[in-house]
């Protein structure tokens, strides 16, 4: 049998828009590459939880792949050349990665933009207190989370607490198999019909994540809060810190399970905190990795974009622009605010976070033709917001032709798609305080199933697809 298609067939392949499954396509080289990678990727989900500790896992790779501070380079009045690696820590929480390219910066430069923060659980500042002979933190929650979900799991707790002689304590506790975890309880179903009855939204309060610490008291009948001495006591002796030295503290409580492969055919990855670790991770290897680029290519990982990416650690901060205007000044004999503006105006950046991928036990809010799937590749996302488009950040139809030409060229599976059906609800990203500055940038990254859940999924080879788009990516001229 020769040709068997037909007429109409043949139109179909010439014509018709298809996304493809990469699992389908792809080779199996590409394939246990993919798998490869993801071993990686989550080895570094289990020690980055916290924005602080992806600064600093990082910073140690950014480091052992020859970058040099910006201050070590400003000190010594270095100049740089094409080539050259640099990096700056904003305040340990938000980071950029830069190689430095063969074109002038004032040509604009190529930016991978990710956010490290994750919704989670903070601890309040006058946390500890005892209930009933049991022994708690009060909390204040981070970000979008469906409350109900973080009741009833092994809890760990993360952070900073500044102590009152001005020395930092750095705290992990409830991720070594010999660590004891924490827990929000949760009521028996014995005695939860009035519970039960409650909107979602409010089955479970703010007020209501109280989290559960110790239970022996301290042996003197004197103390009235015996079980809050004890647990003072206890952290005194490991920290050596005091009461009041929560108040200048930073903890974070986040699940305290490990990154695992998910499925029989193991092909996806389940963990805390893949948004936007998912993609800000492949985005620092793809930059850590770069030799010499024609356009300079930066990694810009930044805090607080779950709660708006305000602050002088979020993306609305001056971090990017000064930045920039250093290793302009370092490259150039002269700097000129010119130089700075031309280079923001002619820089290109992808949006690097993710999208919400088609569940099928909730397929009501997502509408098919323009959504994202699991295994399908990068995500483009042409626009951001919610309703008509509001707070949308707009890439313009000919970065994102540059971009899909891009990827087309260099064999990038890609799908595109918008968060859910217009008016269901929405999201945004770090996309729009990037594209203020006059650079063209486009949403691309992961889909995620259980967005913002203590145990996300997503697909490794979307993972591994994304990381090589990550790299040509830093390729464009
Ligand atoms: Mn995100
Ligand atoms: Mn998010």
């Amino acid at each position: 049998m020769s040709d068997t298609k037909t007429q109409g067939q043949k139109l179909e392949e010439q014509l018709l828009y298809k996304q493809k499954n990469i699992w389908e396509k792809a080779s199996d080289d590409f394939i246990a590459k993919s798998f490869d990678f993801c071993e990686e990727y989550k080895r570094f989900l289990n020690a980055a939880k916290t924005e602080r500790e992806f600064t600093a896992e990082a910073e140690k790779a950014a480091i052992a792949a020859g970058f040099k501070s910006l201050s070590s380079l400003t000190a010594s009045k270095s100049k740089l050349k094409p080539g050259d690696r640099v990096y700056h820590i904003n305040r340990k929480k938000s980071a950029v990665f830069a190689v430095i390219g063969n074109n002038p910066l004032a040509d604009g430069v190529n930016i991978l933009g990710a956010h490290i923060d994750a919704p989670r659980i903070d601890l309040k500042q006058n946390p500890l207190y005892e209930d009933t002979e049991l022994a708690f933190f009060k909390t204040h929650y981070y970000g979008g989370l469906k409350k109900y979900q973080w009741l009833t799991i092994p809890l760990a707790i993360h952070g900073t607490i500044i102590k009152g002689d001005g020395s930092a304590v750095e705290i992990v506790i409830g991720e070594s198999d010999d660590d004891p975890v924490f827990n929000i309880t949760d009521l028996l179903p014995h005695l939860a019909r009035e519970q039960m009855q409650k909107k979602m939204s409010e089955a479970v309060t703010g007020e209501g994540l109280n989290l559960l610490l110790g239970s022996i008291p301290y042996k003197d009948d004197k103390v009235k809060e015996k079980v809050k001495l004890n647990i003072l006591s206890m952290l005194n002796k490991k920290y050596g810190i005091v009461e009041e030295d929560f108040q200048s503290a930073e903890l974070e409580i986040v699940p305290a399970h490990k990154a695992r492969d998910v499925g029989f055919d193991k092909s996806m990855v389940g963990g805390y905190g893949q948004d936007d670790r998912v993609c800000a991770y492949p985005a620092l290897r793809a930059v850590l990795e770069i030799d010499t680029p024609q356009r300079t290519a930066v990694c810009l990982l930044t805090d607080k974009e779950e709660i708006g990416s305000m602050g002088n650690t979020g993306a609305q901060s001056n971090l990017l622009q000064d930045f920039l205007a250093n290793i302009i000044a370092l490259s150039e004999d002269s700097y000129s605010d010119l130089k700075l503006r031309s280079c923001l105006s002619g820089s290109k950046m992808l949006s690097a976070d993710v999208n919400a991928a088609v569940d099928p036990n909730y397929d009501s809010v997502f509408e098919k033709r323009n959504a994202t799937y699991l295994g399908r590749g990068i995500v483009l996302q042409k626009f951001t917001g919610s309703r008509g488009k509001y707070d949308a950040s707009d890439a313009s139809a000919e970065f994102v032709g540059e971009v899909r030409k891009l990827f087309n060229d260099n064999d990038i599976i890609w799908q595109s798609g918008e968060l859910g059906k217009v008016d269901e609800g929405g999201g945004g990203t770090i996309a729009q305080y990037a594209a203020n500055l006059g650079i063209d940038v486009l949403d691309c990254g992961i889909a995620v199933l259980s967005m913002h859940s203590p145990f996300e999924i997503t697909s490794k080879v979307d993972i591994y697809t994304t990381y090589k788009a990550y790299k040509v990516f830093c390729t464009l001229k």
